[in-house]
């Protein structure tokens, strides 16, 4: 079974921090857009070995920002029956209970909210459409229309944030008891707002030493509130990891739809331009527009030992022999030994994990892991 991803890209505003691929808000063009999807998904569909799909995501953009008709007519076309989980992501004053309802009955199982603070300065900084008190009615309307597996973004590092702030945010977000939270430390990516800001010195990047305390917090408050720690960023009660973004890191093939998605066959990575117009003239000719890159073996390796260690489950060290041989190996474990006498790193049963504190200091690790 494999993965499939939709990219819709429309956005109604731009925020701060944001480097993803967005185009402003087009109702026109959405028909166009979601038949050219449909070209392309059936195109292409034969690139992955089984044509069934465990997992669909919609993500953005704004997926929300799409009438439901049309959702459902993506959803209809690529065949929901096999899907354990159906995701979209969404916007807190996207959902309304109308909104909800006939998600519900188009199929989606599983909302990804875009909510990042319950901090109205913060959020408003950040330029999000929302406010907190939005953000925990949407989460309201969900659950009583019957959808219960919704994750949280949640965003730390923000200029001006403290931690006092961030505990809040973190104590609305458990309170609110959704299974599952993704928190990010900000990043300040090329080309954004937030980047120009910092350059122009309008604000001030949060320190290191600060960033470090509020993983430390998040980490310790959710795991005390029943969140199993799956991956860097990702936390989840028992059971409710998230299927799609899982299979990225067990190199499940996926297959990427739309304007600046990404697919892997496995070998084979695919990427559509970060252009809506090249994507929909290249679409409407060829039925697909994608550029290709073979991955040597060199890259595969980096991608495995890097998504491994990035989860709980931790990097097997036999798999890792049985898929790239025994002078990795002895390569990895060179490198992994080292950060294991300094803390970061434990190796037990075979299988390499890091430690919370070498979560803060991955991608030295990785880094040094890599081959070039
Ligand atoms: S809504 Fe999401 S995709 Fe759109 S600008 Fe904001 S962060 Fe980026």
């Amino acid at each position: 079974m494999a993965g499939l991803y939709i990219h819709i890209p429309f956005c109604k505003r731009k925020c701060v921090y944001c480097d993803f691929y967005s185009v402003a808000f087009s109702p026109v063009m959405m028909e166009r857009y979601v038949s050219l999807l449909l070209k392309e998904f059936d195109r292409r569909k034969g690139e992955v070995a089984n044509e069934k799909f465990r997992t669909i995501y919609f993500g953005g953009g704004t997926p929300s920002l799409l009438p439901v008709n049309l959702l459902s007519k993506l959803i209809c076309h690529v065949g929901q029956d096999d899907a354990e989980e159906i995701t979209i992501e969404v916007n807190p004053d996207d959902v309304t209970e109308e909104f909800a309802r006939e998600i519900v009955v188009a199929g989606i199982n599983r909302v990804s909210m875009g909510i990042q603070s319950f901090d109205d300065k913060e959020l408003k900084f950040l330029n999000r459409r929302h406010d907190s008190s939005v953000a925990k009615k949407a989460v309201g309307i969900l659950k009583s229309s019957g959808i219960c597996n919704i994750s949280i973004d949640l965003i730390y590092g923000i200029p001006g944030q403290t931690l006092a702030t961030w505990r809040k945010s973190l104590e609305d977000a458990i309170a609110l008891g959704v299974p599952h939270i993704s928190a990010y430390n900000l990043t300040y990516e090329e080309g954004t707002k937030l980047t120009v800001m910092r350059d122009e010195g309008k604000i001030e990047e949060a320190s290191d030493d600060l960033c470090v305390e509020m993983f430390d917090v998040l980490a310790a408050m959710l795991s005390d509130a029943g969140y199993e720690h799956y991956e860097i960023s990702n936390f989840a009660l028992p059971g409710m990891h998230s299927r799609h973004n899982s299979s990225y890191w067990n190199f499940t093939p996926y297959i990427g739809l739309g304007a600046s998605a990404h697919s892997f066959d496995g070998r084979v990575r695919r990427y559509n331009p970060s252009d809506l117009r090249r994507y929909m003239e290249l679409v409407e000719k060829n039925g697909m527009a994608c550029d290709e890159e073979h991955e040597t073996v060199g890259q595969l390796y980096n991608e495995w030992v890097m998504t491994r260690l990035r989860t709980s489950h931790g990097l097997d060290l036999n798999d890792l022999l049985a898929r790239f041989g025994r002078d990795r190996l002895e390569m990895a474990s060179e490198v992994l030994d080292g950060y294991k006498e300094k803390g970061f790193v434990t190796v037990a049963n075979g299988v390499a994990c890091l430690t919370r504190k070498g979560i803060m200091v991955s991608d030295m690790i990785f880094r040094d892991l890599f081959v070039v």
